[in-house]
C-alpha cells in the first residue's frame, strides 16, 4: 500500500515542485513504483514531469469534481519512460482554480481527493503531492489524505517565522481531519554552503527539530533551475550534476524512513 506524501510549504517559489519531481524520478529510479498528483492550478509539476498541461484530457479536477476516476485521469510521460525514471502523473492546469468555488457547497470537500486515490493506492510505494503556495481547499485535500508532510524551505532569516502558520495547519488537520498526518521532515533545499547565515539557520532547523530536519541537503544548482525548460526533473535531465545526485540520495533516505514508519 502506498505512502503519501505531500510537500508543502505556503511560502512561494521555495522549492516545492522541484522537490516533488525530483524525488518521483529518485524513487523510480532506485526502483519504486510512484504516482506524482499536481495539486496546483500553475501546473508546474506537470510540465516538469514532460506533460503539457493544455493537452490534458483529464485532470485532478476531474477527479476532484468526481467525474472521473484516478486511473483515467492519470498519464505516463514518453519523455520519463525514454529516461528510464519514469513515474505516473495526475496532471493539473488552470482549470484546477475553479474546483475551490465548485466545491464550496459540497460535503466533505475536502475527503475528495483521499476518497479518489483509495482506488490506486495498492499500485504504488509513493503517492507525492505537490501543493500549491497557499493554505487552501486544495492543499486541505493533501493533507486529508497523507501520511506525511515533506517541507522544503531555503535556509533563510524568515524560514522559521512561516513555519508556524504551516505547523499549526498540519496540527489542526491531525486534531480534527487527519490522525495519521505528521511532519516527516523539513528538507533543505537551494542550500549554499559558502553563505554564512545558510549555515546558521541550518544549525538552528536542526536545533529546534532535531530528526525531523532530514539528512540530505539539496544544493543550489543551476541544472535543477534549467530542466523544467526542457520538460524533465534534473535527476533525468542531467544526472550527474550534484542537484541531480543529492534528490537520488533524498529518495534513498526516504525509502529508508518509511521502512520505519
Ligand atoms: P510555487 O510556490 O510557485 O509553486 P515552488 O515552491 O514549487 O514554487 P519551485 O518552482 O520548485 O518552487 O522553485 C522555484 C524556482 O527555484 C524555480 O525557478 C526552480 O527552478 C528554482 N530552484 C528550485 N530548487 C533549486 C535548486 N536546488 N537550485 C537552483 N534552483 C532551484
Ligand atoms: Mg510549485
Amino acid at each position: 500500500m502506498a505512502k503519501i506524501f505531500c510537500v508543502a510549504n505556503q511560502k512561494g517559489g521555495v522549492g516545492k515542485t522541484t522537490t516533488t519531481v525530483n524525488l518521483a524520478a529518485g524513487l523510480a529510479k532506485v526502483g519504486q513504483r510512484v504516482l506524482m498528483v499536481d495539486l496546483d492550478p500553475q501546473g508546474n509539476a506537470t510540465m516538469g514531469s514532460g506533460v503539457d498541461k493544455r493537452q490534458l484530457a483529464l485532470s485532478i479536477y476531474d477527479v476532484l469534481l468526481e467525474s472521473a476516476s484516478v486511473a483515467e485521469a492519470r498519464v505516463k510521460s514518453d519523455k520519463l519512460v525514454q529516461g528510464g525514471c519514469s513515474y505516473d502523473i495526475l496532471g493539473a492546469n488552470r482549470e484546477l482554480a475553479g474546483a475551490e468555488v465548485e466545491l464550496v457547497d459540497v460535503e466533505r470537500r475536502e475527503r475528495r481527493l483521499k476518497q479518489a486515490l483509495a482506488e490506486v493506492t495498492a499500485e504504488y510505494d509513493f503517492v507525492l503531492i505537490d501543493c500549491p503556495p497557499s493554505l487552501s481547499m486544495l492543499t486541505l485535500n493533501g493533507l486529508c489524505c497523507a501520511h506525511g508532510v515533506i517541507v522544503p524551505m531555503q535556509c533563510e532569516y524568515f524560514a522559521l517565522e512561516g513555519l508556524t502558520d504551516l505547523v499549526n495547519t498540519i496540527k489542526q488537520v491531525h486534531a480534527n481531519l487527519n490522525k495519521d498526518l505528521a511532519i516527516i521532515g523539513l528538507l533543505r533545499v537551494m542550500f549554499d554552503p559558502r553563505i554564512t547565515l545558510q549555515q546558521q539557520v541550518s544549525e538552528q532547523l536542526k536545533t529546534h527539530f532535531g530528526d525531523k530536519v532530514f539528512n540530505t541537503v539539496i544544493p543550489r544548482n543551476v541544472r535543477l533551475a534549467e530542466a523544467p525548460s526542457y520538460g524533465l526533473p534534473g535527476v533525468v535531465f542531467d544526472p550527474s550534476s550534484k542537484g541531480a545526485q543529492a534528490f537520488v540520495a533524498f529518495a534513498q533516505e526516504m525509502v529508508l524512513r518509511i521502512g520505519k514508519m
